[in-house]
């Protein structure tokens, strides 16, 4: 891996031209920059791939209609939030949230969906590697994934990196 300083927005604006030829022109795509995002340090193809492999289960979750809703964020984590939420540790974070309005997901499938070759997807349509690649990329980067989805109700997915007080260097 590479690591450098990047914003996070830049990344995702280059990806989602992307992302737009992968996608039905029927689904809407809704892409929301915070405006002051602080850095991450980071691998820019590593991050790529984190946001790709969520949009494409998105695009197949969705059955070629509905609503892609990307956006970023800075967020702070103090002791109480993450007291009551064991998924998060205290810290100042950039998050990137991916929502889809798909089929969403039981709690059954919810449990498994960071182990390898998990997939409900048939044969041949799904490896059941895209979201234990986005799982260990993120953690190497320090950074944690809370989702929430329910069957019928679509899924959001949220990344956190750490966020660092530097700027992003030229790619
Ligand atoms: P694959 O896409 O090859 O099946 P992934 O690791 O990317 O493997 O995803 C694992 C499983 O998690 C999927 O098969 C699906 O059941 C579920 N899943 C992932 N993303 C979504 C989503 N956005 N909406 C509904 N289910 C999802
Ligand atoms: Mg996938």
């Amino acid at each position: 891996i590479r690591p450098m300083y990047v914003g996070l927005n830049d990344l995702v604006t280059d990806m989602l031209k992307m992302v737009q030829r992968l996608i039905s022109e029927k689904v809407t795509v809704d892409w929301k920059p915070y405006e002051n995002l602080g850095a991450i340090y980071a691998d820019p193809g590593q991050i790529d791939q984190v946001l790709l492999n969520l949009c494409v289960n998105a695009r197949d979750a969705m059955d070629n209609q509905g609503q892609l809703s990307i956006s970023t964020m800075n967020i702070d984590l103090n002791e109480d939030f993450c007291s009551m939420n064991p998924w998060a540790s205290p810290g100042a974070y950039v998050m990137l949230s991916v929502k889809d309005s798909g089929c969403g997901m039981d709690s059954q499938t919810l449990d498994n969906i960071f182990q390898p070759f998990f997939t409900t997807k048939e044969t041949g349509k799904g490896t059941g590697l895209g979201l234990s690649t986005v799982y260990g990329i993120v953690k190497q980067h320090n950074g944690f994934i809370h989702v929430e989805s329910s069957p019928g109700c679509g899924a959001a997915f949220q990344v956190f990196f750490p966020r660092v007080e530097k700027r992003p260097q030229q790619r």
